[in-house]
């Protein structure tokens, strides 16, 4: 009855007589009221009226892919601590190439990811200028990190960043490895970090704990091989598997605007395998893979789980903590984002209205 609509639509602060008319946004909100699902129509050019076509199928989650299909994978390894402790250092001797020289001040610029192959088992490693980033991805459930790598300078000990990094790894229930670095410093004392490694609650394995720490150096290589026996060690106690032939998902760790190649992103691939041509959605904005370059810059046509690689073809900048997911189509990705939009424009039209329905009801 429209006196009884116009008794709902007051209580949602809109006035109106009984023959105008409403926004859809308010006859969505009227048909929930009475347990109706509101459908758009289409206005036809030759005046017809036609039903808006179905919504696209929202990709599904990585965990449901049955357990015959994963395979093992590489972990993925991110290095943390306080700056200029030698996260970039360790990574670099790793990667055996030097990438510090070519930092501006020996400053990481930006996250970078690599993968490497020690002895036959991948491994792939992420180096953070920061640990926003971790944060950011941890709160949008796109951390993909498996294992920690605390890196303490010996000459210095723990530190402020040092202890946030404790604090995110202990939160997010990661594997801890401390590599106390700089052995080769003179004023070095291992002794001094393990025992305010106790403080934190990390108890070291030389005193009767579980927390593996290696004594490194970036500069003379000491301790290197061990750190990495342990890395490839603790990924074998995960048993970290994917299925390189599910529906592809890679989470978007760094984003920028490169002169020339428009948005791009660095990936790290969380199942399926990312190929060039392949469309998809990341956030919600569509896209395409242009092309691809793995962590030394050679262009690649596909990347498979736990591999980073950068990837061109975004049509809009994505956010650190994204997941890139392959769309069937093109025009399914399109469609895709143009719903995730309109969501998020909804969104943001329905906030201040509601709002004011609090104060309203306050007043009662
Ligand atoms: P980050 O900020 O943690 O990435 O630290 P960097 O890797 O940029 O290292 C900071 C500085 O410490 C640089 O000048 C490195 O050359 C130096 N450094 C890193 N590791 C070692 C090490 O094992 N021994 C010595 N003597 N210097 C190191
Ligand atoms: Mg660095």
């Amino acid at each position: 009855k429209s006196f009884q609509l116009m008794a709902d639509l007051i209580k949602l602060e809109v006035f109106v007589a009984p023959h105008q008319a409403i926004e859809p946004e308010i006859a969505e909100k009227l048909c929930e009221m009475h347990g109706f699902v509101f459908e758009r129509e289409k206005r036809e050019k030759g005046g017809g009226v036609h039903k808006e076509k179905k919504k696209v199928k929202e990709p599904k989650a990585v965990e449901h892919e049955p357990e015959e299909k994963l395979e093992y994978r590489a972990p993925i390894i991110t290095f943390m601590g306080h700056v200029d402790h030698g996260k970039t250092s360790l990574l670099d001797y790793v990667r055996k190439s030097r990438v510090t020289k070519g930092e501006a001040g020996g400053i990481t610029q930006h996250i970078g990811a690599y993968h490497v192959d020690h002895h036959g088992h991948p491994i792939s490693f992420i180096d953070t200028p920061g640990h926003s980033i971790f944060t950011e991805m941890r709160a949008r459930g796109a951390d993909v990190t498996d294992i920690v790598v605390l890196v303490i300078a010996a000459d210095d000990g723990i530190m402020p960043q040092t202890k946030e990094a404790i604090e995110h790894a202990k939160k997010s229930e990661k594997t801890i490895i401390v590599a106390i670095n700089k052995c080769d410093m003179p004023g070095a004392d291992p002794m001094r970090v393990k025992t305010q490694l106790m403080e934190h609650g990390l108890q070291p394995v030389d005193f009767g704990g579980e927390t593996e720490c290696v004594e490194v150096s970036a500069v003379t290589g000491q301790g290197m091989e061990d750190l990495l026996e342990l890395m490839a060690l603790q990924a074998e106690v995960l048993e970290l598997k994917a299925n390189p032939r599910a529906n592809a998902r890679a989470a978007v760790i760094e984003a920028s605007v490169q002169p020339g190649k428009g948005p791009t992103a660095t990936v790290i691939v969380r199942a399926g395998t990312l190929k060039t041509g392949m469309p998809f959605i990341c956030g919600p904005y569509a896209g395409k893979v242009k092309s691809m370059f793995n962590d030394l810059g050679e262009p690649v046509k596909e990347a498979g789980p736990a591999i980073p690689v950068e990837v061109i073809g975004f049509a809009e900048l994505p956010h650190v903590g994204d997941e890139l997911v392959q769309m069937k189509t093109e025009k399914a990705s399109k469609k895709l984002s143009e719903e995730r939009l309109q969501a998020k424009r909804n969104d943001r039209l329905q906030r201040p209205k509601m709002s004011r329905m609090e104060d309203l009801m306050s007043m009662v």
